[in-house]
């Protein structure tokens, strides 16, 4: 749109500092600067009209030409107020654009020759489209923005000229000084609404993000000012009732509690913090809780509570002598490592792990260990931990968070140097919650243990001063990397006449006295309590003879309450009155020599047990059967038995074609317990060779070891439980392989006395033994073809 230049005049000018005006906008402002002040005395001499233009940089005091910008605008001066000082406060109203052409004076005003742009107040489509944006550009540039004042869109939306309408929006919009002039050069109106409705959109954008923000901070400020005040209420609240601040003083004891733990500066700093968001929490809210109960937990911790070892090797095997009978090289072993550690004066050996079945003494052992040391004794059961969180703990991020079993062992305990029993090493699982052995590993480890660190506490506990003790039933599931750092001492089980001791010399004694009965109440005899043994219990350990026991005091209890009377007697007619039918029948050797049935000799992880095998040949296509929960190693083992057997089918009086035209079936009663390994294969061997022969064999033998193809014996592991088994089963020989006889040594004198041990190097020699009247016939095939 073409502006028509009109007309040059001459003008006093001020550069303005900050400040600009906008045809049409009225704008008072104060003058001081002497060439401004002249320059305005000039034109109210003249017509009052005075250009005004913006200086480019605010901090210039004497601008000179170059220093302001050339488009201004031509404003009259309305009013002039003399300030106090030599300053002038002056209110002025833009009239219209113009530029300076050229700067005439410079003293003692600015003085200028100026060209003057003059508007036109017609429309096309275009810039009416442009003023309606802006219109409404404007309408929620007010509405984001709260330094307009909505009541401007009135006046605004009824201006009809477009270039005024700009002018005028633009002096309600806050702007900088560079997008104002802008606007102001932006000479045609069309021109200048584009300029504005774009600075419009802009702005609008960058407001919308700084209300989202100032919401924001808003929202969060006024929450906490609400919670802070609800607090104070709360107390003043509590004041007024008479309830203490018990939240404060809880602070102040947790406070005083740290100071004294003796732990490093870490661990008090964690803890002071921690202390410290409590006391600015509500004291009832469920954070609070948690971390209330956290930092409990760390300040009941043992840090400074321990004993003090008092190792003498007399006392020691004193006390171990009081708490068990026998035992003797166990004992042995212990004091040993003892009196190692205390020269050494260092936790780092072996740790030491008890192996036997259950109820043979082992916790016993681990709590007069702890007891001949003077230290407190924790216990800790791994059977089935399978979760590494369980000795490890859990994060503080989860709900209900605990801290491991091992932490809290150690708090219980009540002292940083406690015997700590891991119970049933050998039952650790492991999956895809992690592996427990590993953690476990770390903290027997006394390089690691120092800084032990469960995942509740965040803060490392010293575990260096803790003397752990393993027990396991058998060393089989022990992880590798843990069983090397173990010294394994094995407890294998008791016979018949220890467990008669045991139980004379502790168990009843101890029963008697957790009944409250004297041994005046309760008499029971030598006869008695060996009944109990054989018939009430079967196991290598004590533990059920104790349970047994205990059941006698009981009833015996009840009489002399119910009865009135002030001794009770069991023997072995009536023991069943109190025990009811007797569940083992310990002479469980046959009243005769049987056929296809065997005694053999197992060790399971409850010590050695008889097994009596049977065999029975049946018609059919040569299936060998297997019953009664056998595992995988016994059936080959079962299988190489019957292969063997088919190698010597020829010494033999047997149906040649057996293995063709019988099934073999062999059975194991006591179906419900799983049996696996080895070394029942010349067990079974022999007893399909009886069946399938029909020689009878001796029911006063034993035996075990593994078979070969070709009928050579091997060794086997614990002779010396399977002895004890035999024993009580009431074997008169047992046949064991030959190279086991080192074993020997190891069998109690008494049970190596009262049977026959005759060891083995082949299935010949096993027959021999056991078959009650070997029939060797010769009926070799050669000489067989001869005679054909
Ligand atoms: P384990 O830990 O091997 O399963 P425990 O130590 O729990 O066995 O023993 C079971 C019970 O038998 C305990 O009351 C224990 O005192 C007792 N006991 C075991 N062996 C002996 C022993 N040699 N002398 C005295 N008491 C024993």
């Amino acid at each position: 749109m073409g502006q028509e230049i009109k007309k040059f005049v001459e003008m006093p000018l001020i550069p303005l500092r900050g400040l600009s005006v906008f045809p049409y906008m009225v704008l008072h402002f104060d003058v001081g600067r002497d060439r401004s002040i002249k320059a305005l005395e000039e034109a109210m001499i003249k017509d009052q009209k005075i250009f005004l233009t913006t200086q480019m940089d605010i901090d210039v005091d004497l601008p000179e030409e170059g220093d302001f910008y050339n488009i201004g605008t031509i404003c009259k001066i309305k009013q002039m107020l003399k300030l106090p000082g030599d300053a002038i406060r002056v209110l002025v109203e833009g009239l219209s654009r113009a530029k300076i052409e050229e700067i005439l004076t410079e003293e003692p005003y600015f003085k200028a020759s100026i060209q003057v742009f003059d508007e036109e107040d017609d429309k096309d489509k275009e810039t009416e489209a442009l003023m309606r944006a802006c219109v409404n550009a404007f309408e929620r540039y007010i509405s984001v923005s709260n330094r307009v004042s909505p009541d401007i869109m009135v006046s605004v939306s009824t201006i009809e000229q477009p270039g005024r309408f700009a002018d005028t929006l633009a002096s309600h919009m806050v702007l900088k000084t560079e997008q104002k002039q802008h606007i102001i050069e932006a000479v045609t109106p069309k021109e200048r609404l584009e300029v504005i409705y774009e600075m419009l959109l802009s702005e609008i954008e960058i407001l919308e993000v700084e209300k989202d923000i100032n919401d924001k901070v808003r929202g969060q400020i006024n929450q906490l000012q609400k919670e802070y005040y609800l607090r104070e209420q709360l107390k003043v609240i509590r004041e007024e009732l008479g309830e203490d601040h018990s939240g404060d003083n809880e602070i102040d004891e947790m406070k005083g509690a740290l100071k004294k733990i003796k732990a490093s500066k870490k661990v008090k700093e964690k803890v002071e913090k921690e202390i410290d968001r409590l006391s600015k929490m509500s004291p009832s809210s469920a954070e609070s809780n948690v971390i209330r109960t956290y930092v409990n937990t760390i300040l009941e911790m043992p840090w400074n509570k321990h004993t003090k070892d008092t190792l003498d090797l007399t006392k020691a095997r004193t006390i171990l002598d009081e708490d068990h009978h026998g035992l003797k090289s166990v004992k042995e072993r212990v004091l040993e490592y003892l009196a190692i550690r205390e020269l050494t004066k260092s936790m780092k050996g072996p740790i030491i792990c008890l192996v036997g079945p259950p109820g043979v003494g082992k916790t016993s052992i681990a709590k007069s260990i702890a007891r001949s040391l003077n230290r407190n004794f924790v216990r800790m059961s791994l059977g089935g931990v399978r979760d590494e969180a369980e000795i490890r703990g859990h994060r503080r991020t989860y709900i209900g968070a605990i801290p491991g079993r091992i932490i809290n062992g150690i708090k219980e305990g009540g002292t940083k140097n406690p015997v700590f029993l891991f119970d049933e090493i050998d039952k650790l699982a492991s999956d895809f919650r992690g592996d427990p052995a590993s953690a476990l590993l770390e903290v027997l480890d006394p390089e690691q243990n120092k800084e032990f660190t469960d995942h509740y506490l965040e803060v490392p506990f010293d575990l260096s001063k803790v003397l752990f003790v393993t027990t396991a039933n058998s060393l089989g599931t022990i992880p590798r990397p843990l069983l090397d750092r173990m010294e394994v001492i094995r407890i294998s089980g008791y016979t018949e006449e220890e467990k008669l001791q045991i139980a004379k010399k502790y168990l009843v004694p101890k029963q008697l006295k957790e009944h409250g009965l004297t041994t005046e109440n309760l008499q029971l005899s030598d006869a008695t309590l060996r009944a109990i043994t054989n018939q009430y219990t079967s196991e290598a350990g004590v533990r059920e003879l104790e349970r047994q026991i205990a059941s006698v005091c009981r009833k015996a209890a009840t009489r002399i309450v119910e009865e009135k009377v002030t001794s009770v007697r069991f023997n072995t007619t009536n023991l069943n009155k109190a025990l009811g039918i007797a569940r083992y029948r310990h002479d469980v050797i046959h009243e005769e020599n049987q056929v296809g049935m065997v005694t053999g000799l197992a060790w399971t992880a409850v010590g050695g047990v008889t097994l009596s095998i049977e065999v029975t040949p049946m018609k059919g296509k040569g299936q060998l059967v297997l019953t009664g929960q056998m595992g995988n190693v016994m059936k080959e083992s079962a299988r190489a038995g019957i292969s063997y057997i088919r190698s010597i089918s020829e010494n033999f009086e047997m149906p040649e074609d057996f293995h063709e035209k019988q099934d073999i079936h062999i059975h194991i009663p006591e179906g419900a317990i799983p049996k696996d390994g080895p070394s029942a294969g010349i067990t079974m061997a022999t007893a399909v060779l009886s069946a399938l022969t029909g020689i009878p064999v001796n029911r006063e033998v034993a035996m075990t070891g593994e078979i070969t193809l070709r009928g050579r014996v091997l060794p086997i592991g614990g002779l010396k439980e399977k002895a004890l088994a035999a024993k009580r089963a009431g074997i008169k020989k047992i046949l064991f392989p030959f190279d086991n006889v080192k074993d020997l040594e190891d069998i109690d004198d008494k049970v190596r006395k009262s049977m026959e041990f005759v060891p083995v190097k082949t299935m010949d020699e096993v027959l021999e033994h056991a078959l009650v009247k070997p029939k060797k016939k010769p009926r070799r095939k050669s000489t067989k073809k001869e005679v054909k």
